[in-house]
């Protein structure tokens, strides 16, 4: 079976979150399942001179914001689709954003072209590559199946995978005829919503299956709580909606061996995580000698990480003996109010401004527990790198987190299954509890060290995702 990815992002080539971790090792998963699957990206500029010279396969003169040729190329085990098309894609700064923070002003051409580059693909645009199937990924892969239906063909099959629902590729909506759409399919049954064009409700409404990256979250878009306005077209669509967990690359995240950590350890040798906790501390200036828990957060930092109410739990985290160490980039407030943070509590509290892959990694080995307190999670990968390196996830119950923690309540103590710390309510008291509940049971240092062998049992890679997306793709397939 052939299967054709189309995403804005693919790891380890270009990456803003957890869409490139899934698009990069998904693949790789499903090769093991027999299924070809490539990926169609858009050729970034410091993407190129990094691979190996490709094979141009196809050429269009008329997509959205001007000509565009497709290179094929294979890297890291993966098979790129690259779409070169330089007006749209050769430019500094972020994939999305300019310098200034703003959305690129062309995001409509950028992805429709993205997007209209994958329908011709899936209707057999490359000599000898007819996929089965097509799997968008996100608004900025939305118009795909749209033009597939535009073009009246039914196969391939086309799959939606709603990575985040709160990007949804909205425009106003005199981009139709630029981005060369019928108009008379801009009604609320079609494109239109609110007035506006929005990209994913255009693959909400025209892909054959809509999923998800976790169970309970595809029940809470049902819901105008989690839906972001979508959640009536979700219920309209419902019987073809389901959730299908991340895993993780367990290879690029494996204690047992990773170059960038200090010391690396496995479920029987957990001494070795304390060298990454005086490595980390060391880097970040934080005290080698504290009794207490050291604490991480890996993250975007926005309010959908319900990071500004852990910033005000700080000072119970501090005097309750525990460290925090942080990691991300984000929202200028947040930035500062966890710069501000660490210069309060020298020594307990570290910041480290910025995207750093590698860092990434010694903050997961290194720290004993990791902070996600986030007010929705599509599914979550950190909670999942925080199990594999026994680093006891402490998460809000929510979408994947919910999915893949197994709280530390007594039964789940005695039962030994227990990995992690799941509470409700994120605000500063609620995290303020949650912290009290993990300080404690880091202080009983036998019951910290079970529940770290339970978190790294727990199994986080691949295997039965991609078995699922098979399941799915044979289902469509016939
Ligand atoms: P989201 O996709 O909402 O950002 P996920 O948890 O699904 O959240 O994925 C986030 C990914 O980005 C993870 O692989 C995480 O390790 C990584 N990440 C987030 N912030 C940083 C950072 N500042 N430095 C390095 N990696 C980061």
């Amino acid at each position: 079976m052939k299967v054709l990815m189309v995403a804005s992002e693919c790891a380890p080539f270009v990456k803003t979150g957890g869409l490139a971790d899934v698009v990069g090792a998904l693949p790789t998963a499903l090769a093991g399942l027999d299924i070809d699957a490539q990926v169609l990206l858009p050729a970034y500029p410091p993407l190129f001179p990094h691979l190996p010279k490709g094979e141009e396969v196809a050429r269009f003169d008329d997509l959205p914001g001007g000509p565009g040729r497709i290179v094929r190329v294979a890297a890291e085990g993966i098979k790129l689709l690259l779409l070169d098309a330089p007006q749209l894609f050769d430019r500094p700064d972020g994939i999305y954003i300019d310098g200034n923070g703003r959305d690129w002003s062309d995001n409509h051409l950028r992805f429709g072209a993205l997007s209209m580059a994958g329908a011709r693909i899936a209707m057999g645009a490359i000599d000898g590559y007819q996929p089965d199937v097509v799997h968008a990924h996100d608004w900025q892969a939305s118009l795909t199946p749209v033009y597939m239906r535009m073009a009246g063909r039914d196969t391939p099959r086309s799959i939606i995978t709603i990575h985040n629902i709160a990007f949804q590729g909205r425009f106003g909506p005199q981009v139709l005829g630029q981005l060369q759409l019928k108009t008379d399919w801009f009604h609320p049954e079609g494109l239109e919503f609110h007035g506006d064009l929005s990209f994913l409700k255009g693959a909400l409404m025209f892909s054959d299956r809509i999923t998800t990256v976790s169970p309970t979250y595809a029940r809470e878009i049902l819901t105008p709580e989690f839906g972001m306005g979508l959640d009536g077209v979700l219920r309209s669509r419902a019987g073809f909606l389901s959730g299908v967990l991340n895993g993780i690359d367990t290879d690029a995240w494996d204690p047992s061996d990773d170059a960038t950590l200090a010391q690396t350890y496995d479920a029987k040798s957990l001494k070795g995580k304390a060298a990454n906790r005086v490595a980390l501390s060391e880097r970040l200036g934080l005290d080698t000698n504290s009794d207490g828990p050291l604490f991480c957060v890996v993250s975007r930092l926005t309010g959908q990480k319900g990071l500004d109410a852990l910033l005000d739990a700080v000072p119970h985290l501090v005097e309750r003996g525990a460290q925090l160490a942080v990691l991300g980039t984000g929202q200028p407030e947040l930035e500062q109010g966890f710069r501000d943070a660490a210069m309060a509590h020298p020594g307990q509290v570290a910041t480290h401004i910025g995207y750093d892959e590698a860092l990434s990694h010694l903050f997961q080995a290194g720290s004993d527990a990791i902070l996600i307190p986030s007010r929705f999670e599509p599914c979550g990968l950190t909670q999942l790198y925080g199990l594999r390196y026994g680093t006891l996830p402490i998460v809000a119950r929510t979408g994947g987190l919910a999915d893949t923690v197994i709280d530390a309540n007594v039964a789940a103590i005695l039962a030994k299954a227990a990995t992690g710390f799941v509470f409700h309510d994120v605000s500063a008291t609620g995290i303020a509890l949650v912290i009290d509940r993990a300080v404690e049971a880091y202080a009983d240092q036998k019951l910290w060290q079970s529940m770290q062998r339970a978190a790294m049992r727990h199994p986080v890679s691949w295997d039965s995702s991609a078995q699922a997306y098979r399941d799915l793709y044979t289902d469509l397939v016939g």
